[in-house]
């Protein structure tokens, strides 16, 4: 699956800075309360390159249309077979979109199915090229009305989040700003927490994965539960001994439990001092983990979000007091565009925000959000970042910080590297 897809050309009409352009045109803005995703009236939401010379015309009037979209489909080997609560997986797969406009190049990435790839071909790229690069959140109107029947969750939304990313990727580019700029810093720097502990290692080999982050200075490590309950409970104690008493100590069932086993082995882990209980039950159950939250011990975290594929989910998830902290995942979120959205509705409901995997991808973004908690360091994928973009910003003392003196979000594809995972 390669090579320049799609074509078409777009009508007029222009936004100067891309967050909040849809809403000053009076689009999909905060003020359509019922539906945070409803689309403007006109329909037609399609953005449109900006008149040339006209009165109070800028910098912007002379970038160019999106002229291509290219999208690549990989699968990535994991070094051993790994597993959670509810999935067993022996490698990762992945796509990656690159769009050009004006000599520029942006690039972006979704860890989902090379069916996704085909969705960027078929359904996405005709939609984007033509379309002005500086008017992202408008382009992503229009993706999203493209696919409306297709269903947005899962494979389609993660196809959106790849080219999303690369538009904003592109945008940063051509105004020769780092992304985390572009986007206005909150902070310099993100901590970042370490993620794996799969439930496919031995006791050993999770005590010493953990402890080599703590040792790296960072502050949290995350394991998996879940695919033996019974173990559990050892595994938890096993991973405190090798963390010492200072770490947090976080634990993601990915839904495994029942709820009532779920409350049980909460405060089993809480004689553990584990601060952070992820997904105990599947995060589909809003009600569930509503009723975990109210229940688990004081000082440990309800955290669930990593399914998020539309603003609804957030929405929903805050709405029905089903968690202490919102995740969310810029690769299957639908990209920025809405990742920066979901933080702006943490920010409003007062709930910490930390994003999901991907930590390439969510670096810039995370310096640029607000009530941000932490950002996870996931085994399989900084695995992946490291061999795959040039680029890669390795953490230091705990903390990840991005390079200012590159634009966009620093990455480069190492394509004669990818090429060997390609499917
Ligand atoms: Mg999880």
């Amino acid at each position: 699956m390669t090579g320049p897809v799609g074509s078409g050309q777009g009508p007029q009409e222009t936004a100067k800075d891309g967050r909040n352009s849809m809403e000053r045109k009076g689009g999909s803005g905060p003020e359509d309360e019922a539906h945070p995703e409803t689309a403007p009236p006109s329909g037609d939401v399609r953005p449109r390159s900006p008149s040339r010379g006209s009165p109070g015309s800028t910098r912007s009037d002379h970038f160019q249309a999106v002229e291509s979209v290219r999208v690549d489909a990989y699968e990535i080997p994991t070094e051993c077979p790994e597993s959670d609560g509810t999935l067993e997986w022996s490698s990762t797969p992945m796509i990656v979109v690159h769009v050009r406009a004006a000599g520029e190049t942006g690039m972006g990435y979704a860890y989902t199915s090379e069916a996704a790839a085909r969705i960027v071909e078929t359904e996405l790229a005709g939609t984007v090229e033509g379309s002005d690069p500086l008017d992202v959140p408008g382009i992503w109107e229009a993706m999203r009305h493209e696919v409306r029947n297709l269903g947005r969750p899962g494979i389609v939304s993660s196809a959106v989040s790849a080219v999303d990313t690369a538009l904003w990727d592109l945008k940063a580019r051509l105004l020769n700003l780092p992304l985390a700029s572009l986007l206005g810093r909150l902070r310099e720097r993100v901590p970042v927490y370490g993620s794996g502990g799969f439930t496919s290692l031995s006791v050993s080999e999770l005590q010493s994965q953990l402890e080599a982050w703590v040792s790296q200075g960072m502050r949290w490590v995350k394991m998996k539960v879940g695919r033996r309950p019974g173990d559990d409970p050892e595994r938890v104690r096993a991973a405190r001994e090798a963390v010492g008493q200072d770490a947090g100590l976080m634990v993601d069932a990915n839904g495994a439990y029942g709820e009532a086993q779920a409350l049980e082995l909460a405060r089993v882990f809480a004689e553990a001092g584990v601060c952070w209980f992820e997904e105990p039950v599947t995060s589909d159950d809003r009600a569930g983990l509503r009723r975990i939250r109210d229940r688990a011990p004081a000082g440990m975290r309800i955290a669930a979000g990593e399914y998020g594929w539309t603003l609804y989910d957030f929405v929903d998830l805050a709405r029905a007091g089903s968690v202490d902290v919102i995740q969310a995942d810029i690769t299957r979120c639908g990209g920025l565009t809405p990742f920066l959205r979901v933080a702006d509705l943490c920010e409003a409901v007062q709930l910490p925000f930390s994003p999901h995997t991907a930590p390439s991808l969510h670096l810039h973004p995370a310096c640029a959000v607000p009530r941000l908690l932490h950002v996870e360091y996931f085994h399989d994928h900084e695995r992946i970042e490291r061999m795959l973009f040039e680029g890669f910003r390795e953490p230091r003392a705990g903390w990840q910080s991005p390079d200012l003196g590159r634009p966009g979000h620093g990455l480069e594809l190492r394509r004669r590297v990818a090429e060997t995972f390609r499917v």
